[in-house]
């Protein structure tokens, strides 16, 4: 097994933190799957391909280096539970792997040190709440899919005689509602206010522990969404809550869906989660304008999807015909499976109409996956076909279906954010956080 060895000058920082040096409420913010083209491509996306006049976004504006983000086992890219559990404990494993060391052994999260140094805690994320990444912050399992497990880690993991979360905003309902375990019953009985709709949540800010379920499993995607600011509300409801009082707070947001688009090669679904998770970063520093004491901390647990702005030796990208997509690839193949005048639905969703032959190819890929219920990953289903379309058409290209292992960006604004400049590792990312919490 590979022992990663921290970095000297990660350990010149953390030696020089104290705790009177520490700020008050640390925010780290995740973009699952956000390789640095997803932020350059964004930065594309709302610029209207005018490069003389750049409006700088979010992360323009706060780019301060980079992480790698290998796992524990050796020849492996990351994946999302093995590169959550290096930011949120500062220890490398093995991919599938929450909340445990290479061995298995349970590690202790910058949220269960926040806890212990008597701050309030939040969670965030578009996906289940016991999904991979927000799992690291407070279960231990060695594998990623005993959701029903980690979901009662949320209620098993204690401080005080509380769960170590006071504020949990995600999708998930599924292991809370469920019977045998009760957990939401609970939860309840320990004094949490439960919201499972974004009205209800608006009126839930003063509540100091607070469930908020919106989904079984994962919320829509943003692009295909009745809610598509669905993360910015849950941040500005989580920073309400967690604001409240004077401890102090370690929140943790994540932007899950860039990764879910990525797995599908989908750039108009990438770019709209892109959006909801900017203007969530935007919603934190605002709320730093006020509240100055703060550290922000923003970065991704790895790249999905290779994505490339351009492709097959086109010198060409183009962001405006991104924003003609109005539908994840996932809602048009559902939409065009069943149609019966390939154009007419396409226009329902898209704003460029099609080619012939791209009418031609749809048609034939439609029956193709009819007869054959062609999985999405048949270069022949429809889905396939439909994704190419708009790859072609924007001139993006992707390189896997899963995840790619060149380093993440790491972005950082407010008190201490001076120590998360240059070159790391995301084990550094985890270290220099929990020194930040403790007291
Ligand atoms: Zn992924």
């Amino acid at each position: 097994m590979r022992k990663y060895i921290a970095t000297a000058a990660a350990a010149v920082f953390l030696s020089a933190c104290t705790p009177d040096e520490n700020p008050k409420n640390v925010i780290l913010m995740i973009g699952d799957g956000m390789g640095p083209a997803y932020t350059s491509g964004y930065r594309y996306f709302v610029n209207d391909n005018n490069r003389a006049d750049f409006r700088p976004t979010v992360f323009t504006q706060t780019l301060v280096g980079n992480a790698s983000t290998f796992p524990a086992d050796p020849d492996s890219v990351t994946d999302s539970a093995a590169s959550a559990t290096a930011m949120a404990a500062g220890v490398k494993t093995l991919n599938g792997a929450v909340g445990v060391d290479a061995d298995g052994q349970p590690v202790d999260s910058v949220l269960k040190h926040a806890k212990q140094a008597g701050m309030r805690t939040g969670l965030v994320a578009t996906s289940e709440i016991y999904h991979a990444t927000p799992a690291a912050f407070v279960a231990h399992n060695a594998n990623r899919g005993e959701k029903h497990a980690i979901a009662q880690d949320f209620v098993n993991q204690r401080h005080n005689d509380m769960p170590l979360v006071d504020v949990f905003l995600g999708g998930g309902r599924k292991y809370f509602d469920h019977d045998e375990t009760a957990l939401w019953q609970k939860l309840e009985a320990d004094g949490y206010h439960r919201v499972d709709d974004f009205g209800a949540l608006e009126n839930a800010a003063g509540k100091r522990n607070l469930v908020g379920l919106f989904a079984d499993s994962g919320l829509p995607y943003a692009i295909d969404s009745d809610v598509p600011d669905r993360l910015q509300r849950m941040t500005r409801a989580a920073l309400a809550s967690l604001a409240g009082s004077d401890e102090g707070f370690f929140l943790m947001v994540e932007g899950s869906q860039i990764d879910w688009c990525g797995h599908n090669n989908d750039i108009a679904c990438a770019m709209k989660e892109m959006g909801d998770f900017a203007a969530s970063i935007e919603i934190v520093l605002e709320f730093m304008k006020a509240n100055p004491d703060t550290l922000l901390v923003v970065t991704a647990d790895h790249d999905t999807g290779g994505p490339s702005i351009g492709r097959e030796g086109s010198y060409r990208w183009m962001p405006k015909v991104i924003r003609q997509v109005r539908a994840s690839q996932g809602k048009l193949k559902e939409v065009l499976l069943e149609s019966e005048d390939i154009a007419a639905d396409w226009a329902r969703f898209v704003d460029f109409p099609l080619e012939d032959d791209e009418i031609a190819s749809l048609v034939s890929a439609q029956q193709y996956s009819r007869e054959t219920k062609a999985r999405d990953n048949d270069p022949k289903s429809l889905y396939a076909s439909i994704a190419d379309i708009i790859n072609r058409r924007t001139g993006t290209g992707w390189t896997t279906h899963g995840h790619t292992g060149e380093d993440v960006q790491v972005f950082a604004a407010g008190k201490g954010s001076e120590q998360f400049r240059g070159n790391q590792d995301n084990t550094d990312i985890g270290k220099k956080l929990i020194a930040l919490v403790r007291n």
